[in-house]
């Protein structure tokens, strides 16, 4: 039988969960679940002054948010350190680790030397030999990687790729204040939770060979890698902040849907022929190493908005309803506590659906619906509510309180009525309606919106519009 896959995802909690991340995360979750494997949450949190619990809660809540659960984990590395002394110590003992008392000061020193000379600036293997300890110094633990030769990596998606071994340097893995360091704790806890594939981000391709020289050293058989390719922003430079939001976070706060966010950023590196919609199923059924690309993926921030407008349209108008709440309440649509009956909303996320790319922007038209206070457009008041169109609004008025069945049929046979009445085209009575109710110029049918909103709010908000007019 084949081994069981056991894959993790081991952000350092330096930052909020980026794009990249999420897309490590993602990948190593659909590995895990294609594969019916295990997935591992693990917090690399070594570097204890730019990890923050702030930045652990964003990263778990964006996990949440993504819907990518952990079978185990979260492991945290700061609770770890017995683990790794006792590895640094085999290491020590068996001769492939030893003591280094040089000072940060000399080694800079010698480092600009090396620079100045155009020699490569690693450690010159001063303590590789030594017998005794030096007097008065702490000492960090280096481990001795090998000098000569080649190491290759034969990744899942690069191929296989060559080092040369006297570029390798003697690492620290134990720094002089006993805390150990990322390329060694990667290896001793890939070790210890038989981790069988390695998916990351191609920015660790060079730690690489240094990490498979430390397996080696540990006597543990090494795993497969995969290095995912970077994301670069439209203008193929790196994705970074310059490129607008890039926190899982800020998108679930411009109210993009999980399904769409996650389904936008499979596609930066896996493809499964030009299929561009998939069902979370779907994606655990056809993810494969195999269809991950080599070169870099573009972000198109765009394309995600044109993707979450399908995952939107897609959604039934109840779970839209749930899912728009939070954003009523942040918007100041609803109060809270506030209940609303959901099948009336149901109606009215029914018409705005096809016009909303995302749940800000249903949340903003919901507000015609369930608020009083609409806010009107100013250009649109100018050229809507006017002398011009006060009879109009009178007479719709009128003719709105004598209609006992509020519903759009009968709404728009009372229009037709005063387009014959005033001869005149729809347009030049609809739309300072429109503008009265909704505040905007571009809504769906009006009839529509006119019974969604009810007779009562209607006729007030008609009168309000006549009296700032007359
Ligand atoms: N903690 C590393 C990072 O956030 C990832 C290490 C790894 O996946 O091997 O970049």
């Amino acid at each position: 039988m084949a081994e069981k896959v056991r894959v993790r995802f081991a952000p350092s909690p330096t930052g909020l969960l980026h794009l990249g991340g999420a897309r490590t995360a993602l990948f190593n979750w659909l590995y895990a679940r294609h594969n019916k494997g295990t997935f591992i949450l693990r917090i690399e949190d070594t570097d204890r002054t730019r990890s923050t619990e702030e930045y652990i809660d964003a990263i778990i809540e964006g996990m949440r948010w993504l819907g990518l659960d952990w079978d185990e984990g979260p492991y945290r590395q700061t609770d770890r350190f017995s683990i790794y002394k006792s590895y640094a110590d085999k290491l020590l003992r068996e001769g492939k680790a030893y003591y280094c008392y040089c000072s940060p000061e000399e080694l800079e020193k010698r480092r600009q030397e090396a620079l100045a000379q155009g020699r490569p600036p690693k450690y010159d293997g001063r303590c590789r030999n030594l017998k005794e300890p030096v007097p008065g110094r702490v000492a960090a633990v280096r481990f001795k990687m090998p000098q000569e030769g080649e190491t290759v990596v034969d990744d899942l998606i690069k191929g296989k790729v060559v080092f040369d071994n006297a570029q390798l340097d003697d690492l620290i893995i134990i720094r002089s204040d006993r805390t150990p360091t990322y390329n060694f704790v990667v290896v001793v806890d890939d070790v210890d939770m038989e981790i069988t594939h390695v998916i990351r981000g191609d920015d660790h391709l060079n730690n690489t060979p240094k990490q498979i020289h430390i397996y080696r050293a540990l006597g543990y058989r090494i795993p497969a890698f995969a290095h995912l390719p970077m994301i670069l922003g439209p203008d193929k430079t790196r994705l970074s902040k310059r490129h607008g939001a890039t926190s899982v976070t800020s998108y679930k706060e411009m109210g993009y849907l999980s399904d769409a966010f996650v389904n936008y950023i499979v596609r930066l590196g896996w493809a499964h022929g030009d299929q561009e919609i998939f069902t979370r199923d779907e994606l655990i059924e056809y993810f494969s190493l195999e269809d991950v690309g080599k070169s870099a993926a573009i972000f198109n921030p765009e394309k995600l908005l044109w993707l979450n407008s399908q995952y939107i349209i897609n959604s039934t108008a109840e779970r839209l309803g749930e899912l728009v709440m939070p954003f009523l309440l942040k918007q100041g649509i609803i109060k809270e506590g506030q209940i609303l009956d959901r099948e009336w909303l149901s109606k009215g996320i029914k018409t705005l659906k096809e016009r909303s790319r995302a749940l800000v922007e249903l949340a903003n038209s919901l507000r015609y619906y369930i608020s009083e206070d609409i806010g009107i457009d100013p250009k649109a008041k100018e050229k809507f509510l006017n002398k011009k169109s006060l009879p109009y609004l009178i007479d719709v008025k009128e003719a709105l309180k004598r209609l006992d069945n509020f519903v759009a049929q009968e709404i728009e046979k009372a229009f037709m009525t005063l387009v014959e009445k005033h001869n005149t085209k729809l347009g030049n009575i609809a739309q300072p309606v429109r503008v009265a109710i909704t505040g905007k110029t571009e809504t769906p049918g009006i009839f529509e919106v006119l019974e969604i909103v009810g007779k009562e709010k209607v006729i007030k908000r008609l009168e309000k519009a006549i009296k700032t007019i007359g």
